[in-house]
């Protein structure tokens, strides 16, 4: 008998008190584990993530969290070959073993850099502008995100055992949502091996990762408000989650990613000959073979022409016959097998469903020839492609999870775009184009459906990630039948996990509540120009007010001259008159900028390192020739970086006239060294 799979619980490695049930070799019919969950004490693990892994995870900035992620991505890619080898067992090949290990590392290294690069070394979040709530300006509103004192669990289909698990992972962590995993138990065996790698590593903070191997049976009943549950699978198990009182009326967060009848449309301008033909029979195959068909983004149903339905059948049909099935460890091999016997059944019946209103014209339904492979104990399955006839339902309701795909036709864009919404929501569309026209009706069409639309043609092709990836830095999750959810989409993600508050408050304690100095805030004059502070001394808040100066004439000139800029409000008296909005000469707009920073800066070599750009710029105030500019710059954000000696500084800058008018706002981005030996003060 082999090994029963462990849960990782409450700190320990948990085996059940059975047998546990088989889980067997996708292509030889082996026993590769065995699993079970009884005797688990989910109650027990829910109390350690909250009490343990939350609070340590939360004491962490994103920065901090993210330094984590991006070693756990290192740790994980020494471990990648016994990944890969085990990976076999659940019937993929080298390819798709790609797909979910790599591709979830790749996730893991995508959320560390994002979170280094857009959240703030803190452990709050702003969410948009500052709202001016009283006409003094002393009472202010600002929207922010905190982190839940909650778990999630992720509750997994069995396709993707790795990224699955670190797709969801990544944003949680980022989050400072501990995270119980719950695989999908078909091949729970390739996730343990990559959590137990995980925990050995000792990367993470315990209780910020449990794995639950098995049924997850009990677990919801131990959520309430705050937790949340990441699930993916079936629409059938989705719609027992939803029932869940817990889900119900106890506040508990479920997102949903269910079953999808994903489409691929050739769009009515192209003809067989041009690249987005190919572009496009390419594509479907590819969907229709890598994973077995066992992809959520999948193409199912592949919508074309009615004038060309014959001739893309043919050209996917040709295609199609040049897959070889069979045991994914043979290197020929380029589709391997289902995950199981039972899920090989499931799709057959999907099929016999389809074919009340389709024929089968690619494929042989009883199984083709295999390269490699036992054809009882393993679950190959040759890829069947249907042609639908007209008016067929079936395809819209019925998801082969499998490499099987239906060709309906169609007359005309709005005909293609209501074909593709009768799959009533679905996770991605694709449609081939080189049409601007038809890119644009279609998307648009199609876009109210889905969560993700490809566009393919002959320019993005090379780069193109494809029909059937998603993206850490894209959302993934469509509408409806797809189940309504959301992952991923890059920070979107993260703060999908975090609690949104609205703050009222004065500007002064608004600054002291998110560490951010707000404008109307007190600014503390340092006798020090900020400039000569290294981050260790400054503090949000330390202000310069510089001297003013007089704009000539002769600047202006000067600056048109120098940069080129002669645009006729800058250097044509009688035409900048008519300019409605100057009535004459005005400085330009990047000259102020740089007459402010020749005011603000200290020039002497320094704490500060660099400048490395401005946000948010507005030109509020002409100014003209006479008029005296001066600048008043305020610390508005200081962001240590966890692994250099210096960090970002980020300041306000409001530049005003003679008359206190605002002519100029942004912020000044620079580095700043967090010490600064040499400091001569
Ligand atoms: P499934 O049977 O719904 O199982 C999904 C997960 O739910 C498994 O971990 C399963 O555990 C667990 N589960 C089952 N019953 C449960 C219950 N009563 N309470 C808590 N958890 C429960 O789906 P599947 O067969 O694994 O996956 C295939 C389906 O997933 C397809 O329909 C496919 O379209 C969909 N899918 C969707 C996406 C997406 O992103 N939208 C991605 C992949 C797959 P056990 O394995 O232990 O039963």
């Amino acid at each position: 008998m082999s090994a029963l799979l462990e849960s990782y619980a409450a700190g320990h490695w948990f085996r059940a008190d059975d047998d546990g049930e088989p889980l067997l070799d996708a292509a030889t019919g082996e026993e590769v584990a065995r699993i079970s969950s009884r005797g688990l004490d989910v109650a027990a693990m829910v109390g350690h993530a909250r009490e343990i892994g939350g609070p340590a995870l939360r004491a962490l900035t994103f920065h901090q969290r993210a330094a984590l992620l991006k070693a756990l991505a290192k740790h994980l890619l020494e471990h990648k070959d016994e990944l890969y080898a085990l990976s076999a067992s659940t019937g993929a090949t080298t390819q798709d073993t790609w797909i979910d290990v790599d591709g979830g590392i790749g996730t893991l290294f995508s959320y560390a850099s994002k979170g280094v690069r857009e959240l703030p070394n803190d452990t709050v979040v702003l969410d948009g502008g500052l709202e001016r709530l009283g006409k003094a300006g002393t009472f202010v509103g600002q929207h922010v995100h905190t982190s839940r004192p909650g778990v999630a669990v992720q509750i997994n289909a069995f396709n993707f055992p790795v990224w699955g698990m670190l797709e969801k992972l990544a944003p949680a962590l980022l989050a400072g949502l501990p995270t119980i995993v719950k695989p999908g138990s078909q091949t729970a065996y390739l996730t343990e091996l990559a959590v137990r790698r995980i925990v050995e590593s000792g990367i993470l903070p315990e209780g910020a990762v449990q794995l639950v191997a098995g049924s997850a049976r009990g677990l919801l009943d131990e959520l309430t408000v705050h937790d949340c549950v990441d699930f993916t699978g079936s629409a059938h198990t989705a719609g027992i989650l939803r029932r869940h009182p817990n889900v119900l009326d106890g506040g508990v967060v479920l997102g949903v990613e269910a079953d999808s009848l994903n489409c691929s449309i050739l769009g009515p301008d192209v003809r067989p000959g041009d690249p987005e033909f190919d572009l496009f029979v390419k594509g479907v195959v590819t969907e229709m073979t890598v994973k077995a068909g066992q992809k959520c983004t999948a193409i199912r149903r592949v919508l074309v022409p009615g004038e060309l339905a014959d001739q893309v059948v043919e050209a996917l049909a040709a295609r199609l016959a040049k897959v070889t099935v069979g045991d994914p460890r043979h290197p020929d091999v380029r589709m391997g097998a289902l995950a199981s016997l039972a899920q090989r059944d499931e799709v057959r019946k999907a099929v016999e469903a389809l074919r009340a209103s389709a024929e089968i014209v690619a494929g042989d339904p009883a199984g083709g020839p295999l390269l490699d492979g036992d054809p009882e104990r393993g679950a190959f399955m040759t890829p069947l492609l249907l042609r639908a006839r007209p008016g067929a339902t079936e395809p819209h309701d019925v998801e082969p999870f499998g490499p099987v795909s239906t060709v309906l036709a169609y007359d005309g864009i709005e005909a293609a775009i209501a074909l593709a919404a009768r799959g009533k929501g679905s996770l991605v569309a694709s449609v081939a184009t080189h049409d601007p026209g038809v890119a644009r009706s279609v998307v648009l069409g199609l876009a109210p459906w889905h969560g993700r639309v490809l566009v393919l043609d002959r320019d993005d092709a090379k780069e193109s990630t494809g029909h059937g990836s998603p993206l850490p830095v894209l959302v993934h999750g469509g509408p409806g039948r797809a189940g309504g959810g959301e992952e991923l989409g890059g920070v979107r993600g993260v703060l999908r996990h975090m609690q949104r508050t609205a703050v009222q408050a004065s500007p002064d304690l608004l600054t002291a509540i998110t560490g951010r100095w707000t404008p109307g805030a007190a600014r503390a004059a340092s006798p020090v120009h900020p400039f000569r502070k290294s981050l260790a001394e400054l503090r949000v808040g330390d202000t310069i007010a510089s001297p003013s100066r007089t704009v000539s004439r002769a600047d202006i000139d000067h600056f048109s001259e120098f940069t080129g800029d002669t645009f006729y409000a800058h250097t044509d008296p009688e035409a900048a008159a008519r300019n409605p909005l100057f009535g004459g000469i005005v400085a330009h707009g990047y000259l102020v900028v740089s007459l402010a920073a020749g005011l603000f800066v200290d020039p002497a070599p320094g704490p500060v390192l660099a400048n490395f750009g401005v946000d948010a710029l507005r030109f509020l105030t002409p100014v003209k020739a006479g008029d005296a500019i001066a600048v008043t710059l305020t610390v508005k954000q200081i962001t240590p970086r966890v692994n250099a000696d210096y960090g970002e500084v980020r300041w306000d800058a409001v530049v005003t006239n003679q008359e206190g008018e605002p002519v100029a706002t942004y912020d000044v981005l620079t580095l700043v060294a967090k010490t600064w030996p040499g400091d001569d003060r």
